[in-house]
């Protein structure tokens, strides 16, 4: 047990993982910054240790043969070491919380992510985020076949919507040669109709994505085929010719589209910009292409930064900006931006049903941080955030409105 685990981490061992497993000096700083060890009290659930764990099956005696084979030999091991090295891996969200405490910036999130590609090789894995990835990956192949009834599916929306709205010429554009902005949302239509309507109104040239921004190959590490998926839609975004690629509310992808992009298609990039909708959003309102009716929420309303918005992707002012136009009473949360709280609902675990107790356990000091601002509506800009905080709301019976950024300029928008 556990040898294809140590064999693919040795294999995919980097130079910063070195690094953390050579230099973490046990300060403790990181200790008190996850939320699952706040929550918990689980040693398994401190980062150092998660990595000293990790660094403890990798140690080989001469024989060639594991540490933990000789441990279990000798007694001094036996399946709890396994237990924990799953509470280690798969019971992070990736947050980086850690990383912004430790003196070294040493990050827990990237051992997490090799780390649980390796327990996958094992069969210890989070099946379902990656057949969820595997789905994902499919699609791409597919997609031809998949097109016309999404396009049916998207007049029958458009239709609808031209009706509610009392719009006769809005447009719901998909797969739209020449179009300025692909927009690429998550499953839902919730995704579709704010933007739809903020498109209308700022008067843009847009196109919907035939796919989904979500990338679960990158939750459990599988990197070539989080790549894979990620290049189905700059292939889009080159085919229909855009300028700009813009992601939904969404967390993880948002960070991929921002932070990995460049790294995994260079050139292939050339000439096209890509930003979170949230940006793009804030861009119009600032720019006089949209309007809004300021004091539409007079509520007392926090923001909730995504951990991979806010702390890895440095969107901070963005969703304030949205929040100030349209809200009277907006309440900021203490410890907030880069040391704000995560919700405990990244890293996957939303699509991992065994996963909701201890994800519910591990949002605790994200309600005692929202409970203290008095708020009634919490805003946020991730889709796994806004699953986790409706989760929260009703195991801790809060009664909050979750509402994306997004939204609410939506519900405040002169049409
Ligand atoms: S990345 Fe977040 S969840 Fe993971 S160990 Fe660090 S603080 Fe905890
Ligand atoms: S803060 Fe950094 S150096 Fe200190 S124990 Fe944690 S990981 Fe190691």
């Amino acid at each position: 047990m556990l040898t294809k685990f140590i064999e693919t981490m040795r294999q995919r061992i980097s130079r910063p993982l070195q690094y953390y497993a050579d230099i973490c000096v046990r300060c403790g700083a990181c200790v008190e910054a996850c939320h699952f060890y706040v929550a918990s009290g689980n040693p398994a659930h401190i980062p150092a240790y998660r990595m000293m764990l990790v660094k403890k099956l990798l140690q080989q005696g001469g024989n060639g043969r594991g540490i933990l084979d000789w441990y279990r030999e000798t007694g001094r091991i036996d399946d709890q070491t396994v237990t924990e090295i799953r509470h280690a891996l798969w019971e992070c969200t990736g947050c980086r919380r850690c990383a912004v405490f430790c003196p070294f910036h040493l990050d827990t999130g990237l051992l997490v992510n090799t780390g649980r590609y390796a327990l996958l090789q094992e069969g210890l894995g989070m099946e379902m985020t990656a057949e969820i990835g595997n789905a994902e990956l499919s699609k791409g192949e597919i997609v031809d076949a998949l097109k016309e009834f999404y396009v049916e599916q998207v007049r029958e929306l458009e239709g609808r919507l031209r009706e509610e709205w009392g719009v006769p010429d809005l447009r719901i554009p998909v797969d739209q040669a020449g179009a300025r902005v692909l927009y690429v949302p998550v499953v839902g239509e919730h995704a579709i109709i704010p933007l739809a309507k903020i498109f209308h109104a700022a008067k843009e040239n847009w196109t919907l994505s035939l796919f989904t921004a979500t990338n679960h190959s990158y939750f459990v590490g599988d990197i070539p085929k989080a790549k894979q998926v990620a290049h189905w839609i700059v292939d889009e975004a080159r085919r229909l010719g855009v300028q700009v690629i813009a992601y939904a509310e969404c967390g993880h992808a948002t960070r991929t589209l921002l932070q990995y992009f460049d790294h995994w298609f260079g050139e292939e990039l050339a000439g096209i910009q890509r930003m979170s909708v949230v940006q793009l959003v804030a861009q119009y309102l600032a720019e006089g292409r949209i309007r809004v009716r300021p004091g539409t929420f007079t509520m007392p309303l926090t923001y909730h930064d995504p951990c991979n918005l806010g702390r890895n992707a440095g969107i901070y002012e963005e969703p304030r900006a949205l929040i100030r136009a349209v809200a009277t009473d907006f309440r900021e949360l203490t410890p907030g931006r880069e040391l704000n709280w995560c919700c405990g609902g990244g890293g996957g675990m939303i699509a991992e049903p065994d996963m909701l107790e201890v994800r519910i356990k591990a949002g605790r000091p994200k309600v005692e941080q929202i409970q203290r601002t008095g708020a009634r509506v919490v805003v946020t800009a991730c889709e796994n955030c806004k699953t986790q905080l409706a989760d929260l709301s009703e195991r801790y019976g809060l009664g909050w409105e979750i509402k994306g950024a997004v939204d609410i300029v939506a519900d405040a928008l002169v049409m």
